[in-house]
């Protein structure tokens, strides 16, 4: 482990807070981040909320909590090597999902198209309303009021049209500059956590067999290594290994490439980060493809398989109706929420009522919106 670098986010220099605040007296300002986002309660509703499998299919599989963590894990673990900060790197990770819906990109894409009049819907740029406005917890401000290090983290992509919205933080997308290391390395680990435990899910469900798997570069040479040394290893336990030297692999390759490129840019600071012409953080020419390979299978064998397929369309059955009868009727929901629609509606007409209706949809988990989809389906049926 080595200390801060000089090219990493460092508190003194931070941008600072929307509202101001008096430091923390026993903690850092991202420590402060990281936990108000575990206090949250977006973040406890991760726990039931869809990864590639819907919450009551098991309760061996991912949820959007515990890919966080893994993201966090990961995260941190080149954060340190690379002498980032790994606090606003988990702070930035743990928060990186807070805007998704249930039932995983299904449910994202349902709602998207119900709010295509209205704007869109974008899970990034939702995460940022959670942690901006959505959350209720402090007597002083809306929201969580994070630093803006920790914002400009959680905002991985944005249009054009919705980053002229965001002032400060929005000026990346409008100037194509980017955001600090800890910003692209949390977004490097989301992929190297979702490609390796849908690998591991997958297998787990059935829905992926190892033959199949072994064509994959990244998988099939770890598995020779593992059954070359390991001769009877069977079962959860070789898939497991497996899978930790894909990880490791991916890990050490991010750690190994963004070394050199940031050697050979030798940024003095997270502004010289900001305007580099070339990403820092990123695989090399050897496992970038490998990693790529294995994210187009997941993607035809995997997510494209008729299994997820089936319950994915029943998901966006079950968001689009709730979309519909929630924005008839603004009274179906909680009496907070109805109020704040009928007050959107009166600032910004349909589009206003029709995003209270996404804040609320958004929130919900698998569980939360398959029962609120019941409970409309019988009120119909009286
Ligand atoms: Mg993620």
């Amino acid at each position: 482990m080595q200390g801060l670098a000089a090219y990493a986010a460092h508190e003194a220099t931070s941008r600072g807070r929307r509202y101001r605040e008096a430091p923390p007296a026993y903690r850092g300002e991202f420590q402060r981040d990281r936990d108000r986002v575990i206090h949250s309660s977006a973040f406890r509703r991760l726990v039931y909320k869809t990864q590639v499998f819907v919450n009551h299919e098991g309760d061996l599989y991912r949820t959007r909590l515990t890919h966080s963590l893994e993201v966090a894990q990961i995260a941190r673990t080149i954060a340190q090597a690379l002498g980032l900060n790994e606090t606003l790197v988990e702070a930035i990770s743990l928060a990186h999902d807070l805007g998704h819906t249930a039932f995983g990109h299904a449910g994202q894409d349902a709602l998207n198209q119900c709010m295509k009049d209205y704007g869109g819907f974008e899970h990034n740029l939702q995460s940022l309303r959670v942690v901006d406005e959505l959350e209720e917890k402090y007597a002083d401000f809306p929201g969580l009021n994070l630093t803006f290090e920790s914002r400009e983290g959680i905002l991985k992509h944005c249009s054009v049209k919705n980053a002229r919205q965001l002032g400060e933080l929005g000026e990346r997308f409008v100037h194509r500059t980017r955001p600090g290391l800890e910003a692209q390395l949390s977004n490097l680990a989301d992929e190297i956590a979702y490609n390796n435990h849908d690998v591991d899910d997958g297998l787990r469900a059935g829905l992926l067999q190892m033959d199949d798997l072994r064509t994959v570069r990244l998988f099939g040479e770890q598995h020779e290594a593992v059954t070359r040394r390991y001769r009877d290893l069977k079962g959860r336990r070789l898939v497991h290994e497996i899978v930790r030297r894909m990880i490791d692999c991916v890990v050490t390759d991010v750690i190994v490439s963004s070394g050199e490129r940031i050697a050979s840019v030798e940024p003095k600071d997270i502004d010289a980060v900001r305007l580099s012409p070339v990403a820092l953080m990123g695989m090399g020419d050897v496992v970038e493809p490998q990693h790529l390979e294995l994210k187009k299978f997941l993607n035809q064998k995997l997510y494209q398989h008729s299994r997820v397929q089936t319950m994915m369309a029943k998901a966006r059955d079950i968001i689009a109706t709730l979309f519909d009868a929630f924005f008839d009727d603004v009274g179906l929901m909680p009496s907070e929420f109805a109020k704040t629609a009928r007050l959107m509606r009166g600032e910004a007409g349909d589009a206003g009522q029709a995003r209270v209706v996404a804040d609320y949809i958004a929130g919900m988990t698998d569980r939360y919106a398959i029962s609120e989809h019941e409970r409309l389906e019988e009120k119909r049926r009286v």
